[in-house]
C-alpha cells in the first residue's frame, strides 16, 4: 500500500544521512520530493535522479535553512514547480558543533542554533500561508534523544533540539483547529555521517546503553516520518516520538 501517493512534501537536508533515507522511503510510497542541501550538490542531483526513477517527481534546491529570505524563496519556487499544494514539510536539516561549554564559541553556538533551530521557524512560516489556505498539512520537526535529556559537550545541540520541541508544540495549539498537524520525531544513535565523527569508543558506549543493542538506521526514521505524513496519524499531534531503540526508556 502507498501511503503517500501524489502527496508534496519538503524536506530540507536530504543530500545525505537521514533526510536522504527519508526521500526514498517517501517517494517508494508515492510522494514528490522537493528538498534541500547546503553544499552537497553532487549527492543531491544524484538522488533527485533516482527518485525521479522511481516514477515520481523529484527536484533538488540549494537553499540555506538558516536564512529567512531564501526559505521564503525556497517555498515559492516548489510551489511553482509542484502544483501549487504543499501537503508536508520535514524540518530535517541540523548541524552539530561540539565543545564544553567552557569552550565552547560564540559563533558555533550561534550557528547551530540558526541551522537547526530558526530554520523551523524559517520553513514553518514560509510554509504556513499555503497550508492554511488548503486546510491540511503533516509539519515534522526532527529534534533529538539528546533535546528531551541534554548531553555534555552539546549545550547548543541540546537547546536547539529542546527549541523544537517548545515550537513542535505551540504549532499544534495553533494550527490544530485548521487540520493542520506538527510533530516532532526525537532519534536516538542513527548510524549516519553526523555520528560517523564521533571516536570508535563512544559510538560503542552509545550502542551498550540501548536497550535494543544496535544503533538505529536512516530506515527506522523515515519509518516514523512515513506514520506522521499520512493519515494514519491522522488523530495525532504536537507529540514527541523518540525513535532510539529504548534508550530513553
Ligand atoms: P547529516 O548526515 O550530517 O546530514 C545533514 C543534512 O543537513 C545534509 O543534507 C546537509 O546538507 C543539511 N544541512 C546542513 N546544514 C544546512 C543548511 N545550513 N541548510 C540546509 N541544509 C543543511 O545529519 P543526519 O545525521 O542525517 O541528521 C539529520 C537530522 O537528524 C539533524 O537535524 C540531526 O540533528 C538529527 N538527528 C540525528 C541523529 C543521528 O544520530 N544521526 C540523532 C538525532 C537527531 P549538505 O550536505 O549540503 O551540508
Amino acid at each position: 500500500m502507498k501511503l503517500l501517493q501524489d502527496k508534496n512534501v519538503i524536506i530540507t537536508g536530504a543530500s545525505r544521512g537521514i533526510g536522504m533515507g527519508i526521500a526514498k522511503v517517501f517517494a517508494d510510497h508515492g510522494a514528490n520530493v522537493a528538498f534541500t542541501y547546503s553544499s552537497s550538490e553532487a549527492p543531491a542531483l544524484e538522488l533527485e535522479k533516482e527518485l525521479k526513477a522511481k516514477g515520481v517527481n523529484a527536484k533538488a534546491y540549494k537553499s540555506n535553512a538558516a536564512s529567512f529570505k531564501e526559505a521564503e524563496e525556497l517555498v515559492a519556487k516548489v510551489l511553482e514547480d509542484f502544483g501549487g499544494r504543499i501537503d508536508v514539510l520535514i524540518n530535517n536539516a541540523g548541524i552539530t558543533k561540539d565543545n564544553l561549554l567552557m569552550r565552547m564559541s560564540e559563533a558555533d553556538f550561534d550557528a547551530v542554533i540558526d541551522i537547526n533551530l530558526k530554520s523551523v521557524f524559517n520553513m514553518t512560516k514560509a510554509v504556513q500561508r499555503t497550508l492554511l489556505k488548503q486546510r491540511s498539512g503533516s509539519i515534522i520537526n526532527m529534534s533529538s534523544v539528546v533535546g528531551v535529556k541534554g548531553n555534555a559537550g552539546q549545550t547548543n545541540y541540546a537547546a536547539s533540539k529542546a527549541g523544537m520541541i517548545g515550537f513542535t508544540k505551540s504549532v499544534a495549539l495553533e494550527l490544530g483547529s485548521r487540520n493542520i498537524r506538527c510533530n516532532a520525531i526525537a532519534p536516538g544513535f542513527i548510524e549516519t555521517e553526523m555520528t560517523d565523527k564521533l571516536d570508535e569508543k563512544t559510538v560503542q558506549g552509545w550502542r551498550d546503553g540501548i536497550p535494543l543493542k544496535r544503533g538505529g538506521s536512516t530506515e527506522d526514521i523515515a519509518n516514523a516520518c512515513l506514520f506522521f505524513a499520512s493519515d494514519l496519524s491522522g488523530y495525532v499531534t504536537g507529540q514527541v516520538l523518540n525513535v532510539d531503540g529504548g534508550m530513553l526508556t
